[in-house]
């Protein structure tokens, strides 16, 4: 029994290590940091889906969760602060037959890229988004972010922020995400279901992966260690099937509501775009006159 074991956690190890550039390892993260953990089980995901490894495309802005695509074994983009969703958009346009997914942070993909994630929603562009939140700017120092509870105190909020923080979920739910699931780094098996989930989706699809940053969010909010917050997400996640995102505000010291809030069909951005050129390909008049 023992020995069986033993072979499951080789054989896991070899599968994991597979999609891995190990000569860029060790990684910069901290001691206690989720990042690795929302690494792991989408790596474990992207591992057991029928797909061939070079078919996958990551792409990152900048941040400490952004270093991801710099350790992942495929073709990897890191690029730069805010602009991963442009990048991932063109990348998909161009080979529409990779499976492209987009690895960054809150900042990066809320703060300074929030106008790209909106609109690439919008049009249903078909990537998977993951956005590991760690409520703060964690590789500049940790200042006050857009996802940052009110009260949570910061480098730049010493006394406290004063600003509601944005909730990922229902952003990404109204800018017309067709799939929409939050997790923590506690629920390391939901979150690989639902990379699982997002990839077999046509269209923008958002997972956020609630993951604590020990180094400077945790030790100003009572949380010093990454253990200290994964028993938080322990204790308060509230798991929901189907709620309504708008409930899922998150506050300092709440409960955090976890689980899928939409699983929606509407036609991607390239459905409706093969739609439209075959409409004026079947129309000679319109086509030579657009010439
Ligand atoms: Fe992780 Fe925070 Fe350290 Fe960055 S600063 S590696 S987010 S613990
Ligand atoms: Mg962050």
């Amino acid at each position: 029994m023992g020995a069986l074991i033993e072979d499951a956690v080789i054989d896991n190890e070899t599968m994991v290590e597979k999609f891995l550039r190990m000569d860029r390892l060790p990684h910069i993260w901290c001691s206690g940091c989720g990042i690795g953990t929302a690494m792991r089980s989408t790596i474990e995901a992207l591992a057991e889906m029928d797909v061939p490894q070079q078919d996958f495309a990551v792409v990152s802005g900048i941040g400490c969760t952004a270093r991801v695509a710099g350790y992942l074994k495929m073709d990897s983009f890191h690029t730069t602060h805010g602009r991963s969703i442009p990048f991932a958009t063109g990348l998909k346009l161009a080979n529409p037959k990779l499976k492209v997914f987009v690895f960054s942070g809150d900042g990066d993909l809320f703060a300074i890229g929030g106008n790209h994630l909106i609109h690439a929603a919008r049009r249903n562009m078909d990537l998977k988004v993951i956005c590991v939140n760690n409520f703060i700017y964690g590789m500049t120092g940790g200042q006050v972010g857009c996802t940052t509870p009110t009260h949570s105190k910061t480098s730049t909020t010493p006394y406290g922020n004063y600003e509601p923080p944005f909730n990922l979920c229902f952003l990404a739910a109204a800018a017309g995400a067709v799939y929409v699931a939050r997790w923590t780094t506690y629920h390391v098996r939901q979150i690989k279901k639902s990379v699982q989930e997002a990839f077999s989706k046509r269209g923008f699809s958002f997972i956020e992966v609630i993951s604590p940053c020990p180094t400077v969010y945790g030790s100003r909010n009572s949380f010093p260690t990454g253990l200290d917050m994964m028993k938080y997400f322990k204790a308060n996640s509230q798991t929901v099937v189907a709620a309504d995102p708008r409930e899922a505000a998150i506050e300092k010291g709440g409960k955090i509501m976890v689980g899928k809030f939409v699983d929606a069909e509407r036609p991607s951005f390239q459905d409706r775009l093969s739609e439209m050129w075959g409409e004026l390909e079947g129309d000679e008049g319109r086509v030579v006159e657009a010439e």
